[in-house]
């Protein structure tokens, strides 16, 4: 039964969708078998994983919406070598035609829950804001994973991302906690994000995990060309950081 994992914050742009995708890339070459929900309607992680966003029959808005199953609707990445459920634009329109629907907070998890004997890993890669879409995410997952930037700001918003996970494992999903935070985008020349890690580590103790994801440029020119940057090019510093991150997960669930 595969593990459920939400990469989550609702801070835009601090690193959600390259970690997912590379995550999930990552996972696939420890030959764990993975599927990526994209629960964006940017479709950056559909395009990441070499999807084309705008020539899909079926995605994830059409799964919620009971208009096609999660069978029909997922892909598969070539480049990346796991499964995805796409998304586009159209997924924009289901946080308001959600609301007029039965169990509207746990459509994703029962789409999720014909496939989950597929899978090692799903990670769903959650939309920069704490809305119908990521409560989705979050009630269908076991986990979560925090991407957080070591800057000045990053601790401001997470107490509220922090509130909104203990709400839904008292309300909705009991199964939900934090795995831990992690460290993306950090760059060790300079003196405050140093601080700002030692600082996470003394608040938070052993939910840091223990990989910290470098800025490399990289990671950053992958998507363009529809590959994780872990395909893209291994050996960068990026691509080595999400594999060994990667190994890292697959020790936690055997601890979990
Ligand atoms: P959004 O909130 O819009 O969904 P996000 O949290 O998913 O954004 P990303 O799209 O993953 O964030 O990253 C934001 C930008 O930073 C992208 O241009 C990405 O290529 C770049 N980026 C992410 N991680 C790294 C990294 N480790 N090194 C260099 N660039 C990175
Ligand atoms: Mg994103």
């Amino acid at each position: 039964m595969a593990k459920i994992f939400c990469v989550a914050n609702q801070k835009g742009g601090v690193g959600k969708t390259t970690t997912a995708v590379n995550l999930a890339a990552g996972l696939a070459q420890l030959k764990q078998r993975v599927l990526l929900v994209d629960l964006d309607p940017q479709g950056n992680a559909t395009m990441g994983a070499g999807i084309n966003k705008s020539e899909l029959e079926a995605s994830v808005y059409e799964v919620l919406l009971g208009m096609s199953d999660i069978k029909t609707a997922r892909k598969t990445s070539d480049t990346g070598n796991f499964d995805i459920l796409p998304a586009n634009r159209e997924l924009a329109g289901a946080e308001v035609e959600m609301v007029e629907l039965d169990n509207r907070e746990k459509r994703l998890k029962d789409a999720i829950a014909l496939v989950t004997d597929e899978y090692d890993f799903v990670l769903i890669d959650c939309p920069p804001a704490l809305s119908m879409l990521t409560l989705n995410g979050l009630c269908a997952a076991h986990g979560v994973i925090i991407p957080m930037q070591c800057e000045y700001y990053a601790l401001e918003g997470l107490s509220d991302l922090v509130n909104t996970i203990k709400k839904v494992h008292a309300k909705l999903n009991t199964d939900l906690k934090i795995i831990g935070l992690l460290r993306v985008m950090f760059d060790p020349r300079m003196t405050l994000s140093q601080q700002v890690s030692a600082q996470l580590e003394q608040h938070f103790g052993d939910k840091v995990f223990k990989t910290i994801i470098p800025r490399n440029v990289r990671l950053a020119e992958a998507p363009s060309y529809g590959m994780p940057g872990v395909t893209f090019d291994p050996s960068s510093k990026g691509a080595q950081a999400y594999i060994a991150f990667g190994a890292e997960m697959v020790e936690r669930i055997h601890s979990m």
